[in-house]
């Protein structure tokens, strides 16, 4: 059976099936692919404020209303109750040491907290990706996408014309002609193998291997290590990183209790685990616990709720993203490290860059020209990079907490400054923008050269350095994103706690290029003092209502 569209997109985690629906509502003929069914279980949830930038664009532009309400905490919790999610108020960071409870300190303690919304209705979450993928199913088919589940596709000939997929579902053959391809799979790769797209994983400088599960009755922070200063928000409504030696632990709490989390291990950190310790994924589990009595405290009731699992590398890297007739989705193309959580807002916005090439040639072509998939390609390569280098400079720091705290100042200063930056001038090229910095002349060379001061400090005088050497590296920190740090990060009277702070913000009006009155004026759209959307007509142009 042969038969043909206009797109055809293979993988509907959020990333394949939100894209798809954005080409239906555009007016494309969509044809979605995927190998197993929903609801399934996927890894990645939690997101942050430029991936909830990113969806309440394509809400508005596209007239996705659910987009729109499920960029925040409190919308979410007010239009889709029934789908499952946690409230994250920021990041935080503890580090722990072996054999030792984690140190309250007070104001002195290795603990870091970096406020993402100013309250919890404004709030990012994270995912429950088996409810959030499967709503993104169901909504791409009311849109009109023709969605194949338990398709088994088999082989992709890419011409020059058009695009022809081969496979079966349910034991019958069938072949399909699209005039363009989008690889939405993940990491599994299925266009570049098909096309033989060599891997460049070898250009990730980030190594780490992964063991992690969904658990209930995992205990809180502030249960287990009562006590410590009044931070911006509860510590544990966050995305909580505990670093250790090995590397670092996520714990990710959804509203309903569950919890996810997993160990990232960077391989001397496997090494240094002992054989008995490694046999299987659940003893490597229980053996990184035991060796950080506050973890060990805080999972001592904790049920995994399905078989914990181990990974032993999790980067990739591809090298191409696009060509004629074809483009890869973002965790397609190249994954390092969750570490700052980039994958959710790198998806959307690239979500969004397709389908501005696609709506930019609705009326002529409709398949997007090599000179806008040449231009996702190297602005995919940058930016992977960027989150590679960013996150290396992260694990090169850990071993010294302050030397930490000061490298992941450049993420937030950067982050912030996009955020506050396409909030305030919203338009259709804030898609386009490099994402963490990528193309701005003063952020974009910092996660490298960071990451070279560090080596040098880390590597000259033992892991940690000295205190002059780690001084004098948050003092280059500080003095490198000044020209960017609206948020009023790397500030010693803040003792590592940092809410959303206007003040802050006003204050370095000149940054933004604005006049002090110009930014007070601007405040509602970043306080989200604004109406809500819930409707049917197409938005597109609309100013964009609500934010943070
Ligand atoms: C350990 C870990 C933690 C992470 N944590 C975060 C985080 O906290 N925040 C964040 O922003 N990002 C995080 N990420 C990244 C995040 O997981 C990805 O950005 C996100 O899953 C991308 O979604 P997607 O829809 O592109 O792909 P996926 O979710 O991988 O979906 C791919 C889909 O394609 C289907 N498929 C695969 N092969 C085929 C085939 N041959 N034919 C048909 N269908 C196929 C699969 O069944 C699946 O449904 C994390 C990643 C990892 C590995």
């Amino acid at each position: 059976m042969t038969q043909s569209c206009e797109v055809a997109i293979v993988g509907s985690g959020f990333a394949g099936s939100l894209l798809a629906r954005v080409l239906a509502v555009l007016g494309y003929d969509v044809v979605l692919l995927e190998r197993g069914t929903h609801p399934r279980f996927a890894i990645g949830e939690s997101s942050t404020p430029l991936a909830n930038l990113s969806l309440e664009r394509i809400g508005l532009r596209y007239a996705l209303a659910d987009c729109y309400n499920l960029a925040t905490h409190g919308r979410w919790l007010a239009h889709f109750p029934e789908l499952r999610r946690g409230l994250k108020r920021g990041f935080t960071f503890y580090r722990h040491h072996p054999d030792k409870p984690f140190a309250n300190r007070g104001f002195d303690s290795e603990r870091l907290l970096v406020a993402a919304s100013p309250h919890d209705s404004l709030s990012d979450t994270h995912w429950l990706r088996a409810d959030v993928d499967h709503h993104f199913v169901r909504e791409a088919i009311g849109a009109g996408v023709d969605y194949r589940d338990r398709v088994d596709v088999t082989s992709a000939n890419v011409a020059s014309d058009s695009v022809r997929l081969n496979g079966s579902r349910n034991g019958t053959a069938f072949e399909l002609r699209a005039s363009f391809l989008i690889d939405a799979s993940g990491p599994g790769g299925f266009l570049a193998r098909q096309i033989s797209l060599p891997s460049a994983v070898e250009r990730t400088v980030t190594r780490s291997g992964l063991v992690f599960s969904h658990f209930d009755g995992v205990r809180l922070m502030n249960d287990v290590a009562p006590g410590m200063p009044e931070g911006p928000y509860p510590d544990d409504w966050a995305a909580v990183h505990h670093l250790i030696d090995e590397g670092w632990m996520y714990s990710l709490r959804f509203d309903d209790g569950v919890t996810s989390a997993g160990f990232l291990l960077t391989p001397s950190g496997l090494r240094s685990m002992k054989p008995s310790e490694t046999g299987d994924a659940e003893a490597l589990w229980r053996a990184l616990l035991e060796r950080y009595p506050t973890l060990a405290s805080a999972f001592a009731e904790a049920t995994p709720l399905m078989p914990i699992a181990f990974r032993p590398a999790i980067q990739h890297r591809l090298t191409r993203a696009a060509g004629e007739r074809w483009a890869l989705m973002p965790h397609t193309y190249a994954f390092v490290d969750p570490l700052f959580s980039t994958g959710i807002a790198w998806s959307l916005r690239a979500i969004e860059r397709l389908a501005l090439a696609f709506e930019s040639t609705l009326h002529n072509r409709r398949v997007p020209d090599i000179a806008v998939l040449t231009r996702y390609d190297a602005l995919l390569s940058a930016e992977a990079d960027q989150i590679d280098l960013l996150v290396a400079g992260a694990y090169q720091a850990m071993a010294q907490f302050d030397l930490f705290v000061a490298h992941a100042m450049l993420y937030f200063a950067t982050v912030a400054f996009a955020e506050v930056r396409e909030r305030l001038a919203p338009d259709e090229s804030s898609a386009w923008k490099g994402f963490l910095g990528v193309g701005d002349p003063v952020l974009e060379p910092l996660p490298r050269e960071s990451l070279r001061r560090l080596r040098r400090i880390t590597q000259s005088c033992g892991e940690v350095g000295t205190s002059r050497e780690r001084g004098g590296f948050a003092d280059w920190i500080t003095n490198a994103i000044a020209a960017r740090n609206i948020a009023g990060l790397s500030n010693p009277a803040r003792h590592n706690l940092y809410p959303v702070d206007f003040d802050a913000l006003v204050e370095r009006h000149e940054l933004l290029g604005m006049s002090r009155d110009q930014l007070v004026t601007a405040l509602p759209a970043l306080r989200g003092n604004s109406t809500v959307i819930t409707t049917g007509p197409r938005l597109k142009g609309a100013a964009v209502a609500g934010g943070r």
